[in-house]
């Protein structure tokens, strides 16, 4: 069974039995990736449940040193997360609820720490959103079931998406693996299920008694990073002003986007990285300070039309939607099709892919020096900002994957090491998608070339020649292949790389590597 029917199932069998528990003397909302106290439906249940009790409400977090390892996530994103809770602990302070945020060194000490803190405070019933990696499914399905026996409710809901995982099914009754006909779905269903976009109550206040039995967490300051994911000051600083933090922030940046010609644009813009044409929102989507539910009710809002009807009369929001649904696919493939977790290709057939374990064309890839403008301009944009336009995503992931056949799980490993919105089930959905590897219906013919791209979407080299200071005196069309139209003297006194791979060559190469691949399965 998947872990996710596993977890459904231990609550669905205990349910009777946990709504006997009784109330205890606090009750305890456990953030996770759901940093933000409007519209997040297991802090609403955990907040109702204090105040029909008159009992506080006590929020937690963990900072697992181990999990961050494990899953690879960024030092921006950690330094994200902790500027997040610091902006939280004092929203929450304002209504008299403390936030506690513990290290746990070992993921194996994270359930015996949980149940401690529960005990502590007198916390009978618990509450969390769920998240659906295969570890993190597992873990609270065990801690259902060892809160049982602590006499400990603990409920887990659905949140972190628009349409659960699940409640989509093809004509035939199967999930489905292909995006346009989910998303066809999809818009029926939340068409049909207004609910689904229903705002979910903010938390109400402790009552004030609550600062005296909880002063020593009230005073307890946020950690630091652990050392293994600390910044240097100067990362710091600058991701804090590219992207400062907090839900406050989250939906300031939401409604300016909303309110401005940005989304009526996005179905053009979006695709060019030289112009701020999407809303650099993912950050605060994967760390939850916005919800995604917040995201597509507050887009509905600006229309008087119905979803299915944006399609015709607001081309740019519709698009929008469709993309913030892309986020919602992910999961629900990641759901139902657990195995990618545990870095497997989504498509099995393409298990045996000789890859080229080049280490030097990896370490150009990743430094931007592949002598690829449109490459290195996005890489550096990764390394520089922890973020990289969407377009880019694709076009460095194909690069790596095709043009220099590498092993397209190094690439997604990357990204979720430097990324400040790393998120497994979109990221690996993109790198999937771009090595021909994931849920995507096209064979693997399909070959980005760099070039063209480069023309297509930064026609001006503007964006190249943001990213890549080498190039700046560099004119006209030369931008995106200096070395082929005449610019090779100007490249290459200013230090800048020549190709590392010629592409018509590394094309043929891919195509032939990938059917020999398939062939050996
Ligand atoms: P907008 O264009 O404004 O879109 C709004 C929101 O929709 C985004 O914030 C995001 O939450 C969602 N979204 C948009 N495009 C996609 C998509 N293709 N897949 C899933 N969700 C999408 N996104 C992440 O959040 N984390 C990742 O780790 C990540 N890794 C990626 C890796 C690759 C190889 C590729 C091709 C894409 C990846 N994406 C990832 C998706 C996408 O690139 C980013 O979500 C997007 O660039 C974020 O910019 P934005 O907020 O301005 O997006």
């Amino acid at each position: 069974p998947r872990p996710i029917a596993l977890l459904n199932a231990a609550l669905l069998d205990t349910r009777a039995r946990r709504r006997q528990i009784s109330p205890g003397k606090s009750v305890v909302h456990w953030f996770k990736r759901d940093l933000r106290l409007m519209d997040n439906h297991a802090l609403s249940l955990a907040s109702r449940k204090a105040k029909d009790h008159g009992i506080p409400l006590v929020c937690m977090y963990i900072v697992s040193p181990e999990d961050f390892e494990a899953h690879n996530t960024s030092a921006a994103r950690v330094d994200f997360d902790l500027r997040n809770l610091e902006l939280m602990k004092q929203d929450l302070a304002e209504l008299d609820i403390p936030l506690y945020v513990e290290t746990v060194e070992k993921r194996k000490d994270a359930i015996p720490q949980l149940l401690a803190n529960f005990k502590d405070w007198g916390a009978k019933h618990v509450y969390c959103n769920m998240e659906y990696e295969v570890d993190e499914l597992r873990r609270e399905t065990k801690l259902v079931m060892q809160c049982l026996k602590a006499e400990i409710a603990f409920e887990v809901v659905q949140d972190d998406v628009v349409v659960e995982p699940g409640k989509l099914a093809s004509g035939a009754g199967k999930q489905y693996s292909v995006y346009s006909p989910w998303f066809k779905s999809w818009v029926k269903y939340v068409h049909e299920h207004p609910h689904v976009l229903k705002e979910h109550l903010s938390p109400t206040a402790n009552p004030s008694t609550a600062r005296d039995t909880f002063s020593a967490i009230f005073d307890a300051s946020i950690p630091p990073a652990p050392a293994c994911k600390a910044l240097s000051t100067e990362d710091r600083e600058r991701l804090t002003s590219l992207f400062p933090a907090g839900e406050h922030e989250a939906l300031t940046r939401l409604n300016t986007f909303l309110s401005t010609s940005k989304a009526q644009n996005y179905a053009r813009a979006r695709n060019l990285p030289a112009t701020p044409g999407t809303s650099v929102l993912s950050p605060h989507f994967s760390a939850g300070t916005l919800s995604t539910r917040t995201a597509v009710r507050l887009a509905l809002a600006t229309t008087t039309k119905s979803l299915p009807a944006l399609e015709s009369s607001h081309p740019g929001l519709r698009t929008w939607i469709s993309e913030v649904a892309w986020r919602d696919f992910y999961k629900h493939v990641l759901a139902h099709w657990p195995y990618v977790c545990m870095a497997k290709p989504f498509k099995y057939e393409y298990t045996n892919i000789n890859w080229e374990y080049n280490d030097a064309h990896f370490e150009a890839w990743a430094a931007g020096k592949t002598g690829y403008p449109i490459v290195d301009a996005a890489m550096r944009q990764c390394n520089t900002m922890a973020w990289m336009h969407n377009r880019c995503r694709m076009i460095v992931a194909s690069f790596l994957a095709k043009d220099l056949l590498l092993d397209w799980r190094l690439g997604e490993k990357y990204f979720m090491l430097h990324l400040i919105d790393g998120d497994f089930a979109s990221n690996n959905g993109g790198w999937g998608f771009a090595a021909s590897t994931g849920v995507d219906p096209q064979p693997y013919f399909r070959v980005f070339n760099p070039l063209l791209q480069s023309e297509k979407f930064d026609a001006e080299g503007e964006y190249i020649r943001k990213w890549v200071p080498e190039l700046k005196d560099v004119v006209g069309k030369a931008i995106h292949d200096p070395y082929g139209r005449g610019a090779g003297k100007v490249a290459e006194k200013a230090g800048y790389p020549k190709p590392i791979v010629e592409h018509k060559m590394a094309r043929e190469r891919a195509l032939a590597r990938y059917k020999e691949g398939i062939g050996r399965e």
